[in-house]
């Protein structure tokens, strides 16, 4: 369920980072992970041998499938979304059906695709190996992860939304983590 937004018009123009002060023109409000979770278990004299990565796939050991996509967080009282871009885990036999249906027109009619969540996300209790599905976009678009992990606290505010206040406790949160 998704509540109507309250537009908020001419209030936050800029916002200001609490830990070190640094301003944005806009309040940002997209973080992402670079790599799954698994990545770093990997020695780094190792990964150029046993990864191989392009911008939204990833394989470890041609055994280990992840792909990014996208977790929304709706939030009700403002005009934008809180976005997440993260990893998932992924079966060999949906990765390989997802390259195959890489640039079709109708790859929004197949999957979902089940996975496990491949990274943490800021101010939630532990999000990593917790259950998600990813849902196909448009070509050239992520696909969107839902969380399914059941009464997980990701889950229920990707269902229900969050308020403005939580949003920005969690992007001062996850700038805090970036900055330091
Ligand atoms: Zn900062």
């Amino acid at each position: 369920m998704r509540l109507t937004k309250i537009f908020r018009k001419g209030k936050e123009t800029t916002f200001k980072c609490n830990c070190c002060g640094t301003e944005y023109d806009e309040i940002p409000l997209c973080f992402g992970s670079e790599f799954p979770d698994y990545y770093y278990s990997i020695p780094p004299d190792e990964i150029e041998k046993r990864v191989e990565l392009e911008k939204s796939l990833c394989v470890v050991d041609k055994t280990h499938f992840f792909h990014r996509g996208r977790i929304t967080i709706p939030i009700l009282d403002f005009n934008k979304d809180l976005y997440f871009d993260i990893w998932t885990s992924i079966s060999p036999e949906n990765f390989e059906f997802r390259m195959d249906c890489w640039e079709s027109p109708n790859r929004k009619d197949f999957g979902p695709y089940f996975g496990w969540l491949q990274n943490q996300i800021p101010t939630y209790e532990n999000t990593i190996n917790i259950k998600s599905i990813a849902i196909e976009q448009d070509a050239g678009t992520i696909p969107e992860i839902e969380i399914t992990e059941e009464n997980h606290p990701l889950g229920i505010d990707q269902r229900n939304g969050i308020t403005y206040k939580k949003a920005m406790e969690i992007v001062q949160y996850a700038l805090k983590s970036q900055h330091e």
